[in-house]
């Protein structure tokens, strides 16, 4: 069942992790790691990770862990707003894969908003990689420190 069962380490964000898959990275700390969503729902949809956490979701998540998983988010959130000027910021998180979750290595959607823009499918189509690293570069000329 995909709402509990064990960590597997194989997964594709703990393959990043390990430098095992490539990533387009915007920031990472001694705990976490920001990158770009190859599958964007929008320009600059971005994820965050734990490096060590083994979560899979939010239900085997430790406090600790998902603190530093949100001092990401809103770092990077921060930095997104001036980079992109979106007209809002839907952060997501899913547990199962009934509720949407493909990869089972706990992370944080961020993805920017325009009016009227609609929003793209999840897990869609591959962006552009050039166009996906002037996003995630222009995010993270923006962070603050
Ligand atoms: P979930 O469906 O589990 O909430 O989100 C997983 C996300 O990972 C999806 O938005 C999907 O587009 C993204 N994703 C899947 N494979 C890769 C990959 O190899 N690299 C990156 N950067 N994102 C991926």
């Amino acid at each position: 069942m995909s709402l509990q069962g064990v960590y597997d380490g194989e997964n594709i964000f703990a393959k990043i992790v390990r430098g095992d898959m490539p990533a387009i990275r915007i920031c990472e700390d001694a705990a976490t790691l920001a990158f770009v969503d190859v599958f964007p729902q929008s320009p600059g949809h971005a994820l965050v990770i734990h490096k060590t956490s083994r979560a899979r979701n939010l239900l085997d998540v430790d406090l600790d862990d998902l603190a530093a998983v949100m001092a990401t988010t809103r770092r990077v959130v921060r930095a997104v707003v001036p980079a992109l000027r979106p007209d809002g910021v839907v952060i997501s998180q899913f547990n199962g894969s009934a509720a949407g979750q493909t990869v089972f290595h706990l992370h944080i959607h961020i993805i920017p908003r325009w009016e009227g823009v609609p929003l793209g499918r999840h897990a869609g189509g591959m962006a552009d990689l050039d166009d996906l690293k002037d996003l995630a570069r222009r995010i993270a000329a923006k962070l603050e420190p």
